[in-house]
């Protein structure tokens, strides 16, 4: 019902103009949406934030199309915010992580529009191409009907039975399970993938077959650079410090050692993971040459945006095509600046400081 009233509200506001005068008062920032993952199957109703149906992807690119929208790369966009020459209403897009679903169903939509992307890429599941555990790990349980789980029968050194019917009681059993994992090398914690499966009812196997959860191999990470998309910073292992800039710098030069030999272009552009940043992180990732760097907080961005900390709109199947299109226009960004909500800029030379 709520998302009904807020979708007739904002058909009534396009209608009435306030889209047109939002586009024209929001003209000259720039907008960079930020993706995931497009399902292979029925990820999207896992998690409706990470994963898009590729037809709902294609549907907000041709809408991009239609309305004859700019899309630009990053770098490029970048350099024409800072020069004032960025063209009206321009849009840059990005996709997070380099999964195989991106591989197989949103970067073909993206060349069939002969549109460019930057994909940042996190590089320790992909160069051990194992699947991504934790979310894997959730997928399984999202999956399964059983009622309970014996963390003993998946691994003798874990305790306790709990109720996966109880959402907090299931958080629990996830959270013992990630740290477990975490200190498994890649190929055991496949293995412990299997285990959960066969203890939750879920078969794994074609799971891991289809690579749901699984990253871009090098090839078809070569494959997509020549292609005219570019490979960017995402860290090693998706994973950053604020009070540790060695680690934060090992975490950049890990990762642009597996990238560089792939991408075709310099890697100087960063997208925090999991949207987790920090200002204290600024001095380390400019001595290893980030030039920019974006965040998963919501906003346009200006000539005043710190370059290390730009906003983006995430798009996410949940969100609906006048949400979407609301987004663009500006609207929904003044509505929050209105409120209060938006972050206020902070200028350049205060970034530096
Ligand atoms: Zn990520």
């Amino acid at each position: 019902m709520r998302d009904q009233l807020k979708a007739l509200f904002l058909h009534l506001m396009k209608y009435a103009g306030i889209f047109w005068l939002s586009r024209r008062l929001t003209r000259r920032e720039l907008r960079i949406l930020c993706y995931h993952n497009f399902s292979l199957r029925d990820e999207h109703r896992f998690r409706s934030r990470l994963y898009m149906r590729p037809e709902t992807f294609k549907q907000r690119l041709d809408f991009l199309l239609r309305r004859q929208i700019p899309v630009l790369s990053l770098g490029d966009a970048l350099a024409q915010v800072e020069a004032g020459t960025l063209p009206d209403n321009a849009v840059v897009i990005t996709i997070d992580d380099g999964w195989y679903g991106t591989f197989a169903n949103g970067i073909p939509a993206l060349h069939e529009r002969k549109m460019p992307a930057t994909l940042y890429v996190t590089t320790w599941y992909q160069h051990k191409q194992v699947p991504v555990f934790d979310v894997a790990l959730g997928y399984l349980f999202w999956a399964s009907h059983a009622n309970s789980v014996n963390l003993e029968a998946i691994d003798p050194s874990l305790t306790g039975v709990y109720d996966l019917i109880d959402p907090a009681e299931e958080e629990v059993a996830l959270e013992q399970l990630r740290e477990f994992a975490a200190k498994l090398e890649a190929p055991a914690q496949l293995d412990l993938l299997y285990r959960i499966g066969q203890v939750i009812d879920v078969d794994f196997e074609p799971l891991h077959q289809q690579r749901l959860f699984s990253l871009m191999t090098d090839d078809e990470l070569r494959e997509v650079a020549e292609s005219g998309v570019e490979l960017q910073l995402h860290t090693h292992r998706h994973r950053v410090y604020a009070n540790d800039a060695s680690a934060m710098q090992t975490e950049i030069e890990d990762n642009r050692a597996v990238l560089s030999p792939l991408a075709s272009g310099e890697l100087v552009h960063f997208c925090y993971p999991s949207g987790v940043y920090d200002t204290a992180m600024w001095p380390a990732l400019r001595d290893s040459g980030v030039v920019s760097a974006t965040t998963t907080e919501v906003g346009f961005c200006t000539s005043e945006t710190p370059m290390l900390a730009i906003p983006r709109i995430v798009d996410g199947e949940e969100i609906s095509m006048i949400e979407f299109e609301a987004e663009l226009s500006g609207f929904l960004e003044l509505v929050r600046r209105a409120r209060g909500r938006s972050n206020p800029p902070v200028s350049v030379a205060q970034s530096k400081a």
